[in-house]
């Protein structure tokens, strides 16, 4: 059992389908009221884009929270 956030690239990845989560990552995020926010915010920038999300757009979203994250 892991203490640590999942990455938000790895739950982008997980929410865009691109790779799912593993079995402990999907109950990390279920226990966790932290990282479940984090993927209903990339599920609703997911549902925007549904057919083929830009990695530009998801890469440049994921890196403002990761910033905003380690300034915190
Ligand atoms: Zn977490």
């Amino acid at each position: 059992m892991t203490a640590q956030h999942l990455p938000l690239s790895e739950l982008a990845d997980h929410v865009t389908n691109k790779k799912l989560l593993d079995a402990a990552g999907l109950q990390h995020v279920d226990s966790c009221p932290n990282c479940r926010s984090d993927v209903k915010w990339l599920e609703a920038l997911g549902s925007l884009r549904r057919f083929e999300p830009p990695k530009s757009a998801v890469d440049t979203v994921v890196g403002y929270f990761k910033h905003q994250r380690d300034a915190a």
